[in-house]
């Protein structure tokens, strides 16, 4: 049996869509010795990563922090503002709107799906006129949430929140609207209060280049009153003792303290780059990224320009490439890990993730891999992609250098 070497020689090129590679800073901020979470200088951290954290979800409102993955605070969203029964319209952006769904149903909600039939469906963001027609025959306002993903990561396809936000509205509806945001936050532009969003939900290891093991819920006043009167059941989720005791910088249970060293040493990064340049950085990497998918002759995933993700980009193989196949080979012959195709893509396409802590040479070397173990595939490219993503990215320089020589 072969060996298994955890660590060969250079760097393991981890572009999945999340988790993303943990910068070394970050890495070594999380390497100081864990705190009394009780003791004063918890406190103080506390409050640092609480208001912090605000900035990147764009609000003033509260913003809960949970030991745990992103599918913990989806559940957290549903269970503190709902009661068993409701009706929520949720809508089917791809494989993570899909496994949102069936937790709604494993919670006793009643999930509606909407959205467009087969793969079709997966490749295009959500269309805010079907959720504003189906609010508009809710008369008896049955309905109590609007559900959608904002960067579906299954799929590389965004969808416009501001959009459905309008759509509940022109509907006069007072269904409370809830955003999965996990890979989103801190790599495409999110708008918790401008959107008008009633919860957000996020993570720690996609955009925010943390570990996995936090995760984020963002909550609108209306959803603190709705939480008032939800009969879910909720204890290790319920938002009111921990924002109660978030007032101080303390948390109603153990938190996690050294992954939140990493979150103030992240929003240390992200505050020096600058919200607007990393947004910008990620959109540059990510139309590379699609110049090298259209040079090599291959199809993108995501069939509207207007939604592109600027986070990860979903690559179609041509008829009878198995896309997990030629993962393999990267994976064994470059030491480099692509996301896989979920649910109804499965062995259809592969995922390259350019978030978090991705630079020009980081995506060129992403994209070298890629065509090297595309060919060794067998598959047919109409030319070279990395060439183009080159020429793309020599021609377009980011807004600022990134450094100041002597
Ligand atoms: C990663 C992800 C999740 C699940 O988060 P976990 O941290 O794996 O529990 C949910 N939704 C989206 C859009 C994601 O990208």
């Amino acid at each position: 049996m072969l060996e298994l070497d955890f660590h060969p020689a250079g760097r393991h090129f981890l572009q999945i869509p999340g988790p993303s590679p943990v910068p070394d800073r970050i890495l070594r901020a999380m390497s100081y010795p864990t705190i009394d979470h009780r003791g004063p200088e918890f406190g103080a951290l506390g409050l640092r990563v609480l208001s912090g954290i605000k900035k990147v979800f764009q609000t003033t409102q509260p913003v809960v922090i949970y030991p745990a993955s992103g599918t913990g605070a989806w559940e957290a969203a549903l269970c503190n503002t709902l009661s068993p029964g409701d009706t929520v319209l949720m809508y089917e952006t791809g494989h993570f709107a899909t496994l949102w769904k069936k937790m709604a149903e494993s919670l006793g909600l009643k999930p509606e799906f909407l959205g467009l039939p087969g793969v079709e469906g997966w490749r295009r963001g959500v269309q805010a006129p079907m959720i504003e027609a189906r609010l508009r025959e809710d008369t008896q306002h049955a309905i109590k949430a609007v559900c959608v993903v904002h960067n579906e990561t299954s799929t590389g396809v965004t969808s416009d929140i501001a959009a459905v936000r309008r759509a509940i509205d022109a509907a006069a509806h007072p269904a409370l609207l809830m955003v999965d945001t996990i890979s989103g936050l801190a790599s495409a532009d999110y708008r918790h209060d401008e959107w008008g969003v009633d919860v957000t939900v996020s993570g720690s290891q996609k955009g925010l280049m943390l570990p996995p093991g936090i995760s984020f819920n963002a909550v609108s006043q209306k959803a603190l009153e709705a939480s008032r009167h939800a009969k879910l059941p909720r204890a290790f989720w319920g938002w009111a003792e921990i924002i109660e005791m978030n007032r101080t910088g303390y948390w109603p249970y153990t938190p996690n303290t050294n992954l939140l060293y990493g979150l103030a040493e992240a929003l240390d990064m992200i505050f020096n780059e600058g919200l607007d340049n990393v947004f910008a950085r990620h959109q540059r990497l990510a139309e590379a990224c699609r110049q090298a998918v259209r040079a090599w002759g291959l199809e993108i995933q995501c069939a509207d320009p207007a939604v592109y993700s600027p986070v990860l980009t979903g690559v179609v193989m041509p008829e009878g490439v198995d896309a997990d196949a030629v993962r393999k080979l990267i994976y064994e012959r470059f030491d480099m890990s692509l996301g896989t195709g979920l649910g109804k893509v499965k062995g259809r396409m592969f995922r390259i993730g350019h978030l978090g802590d991705c630079n020009d040479l980081t995506l060129m070397a992403t994209l070298a891999g890629c065509e090297m173990g595309l060919k060794l595939a067998g598959v047919k490219l109409a030319g070279s992609g990395v060439q183009a993503a080159m020429e793309y990215l020599g021609t377009h320089a980011p807004a600022r250098p990134l450094r100041v020589a002597a």
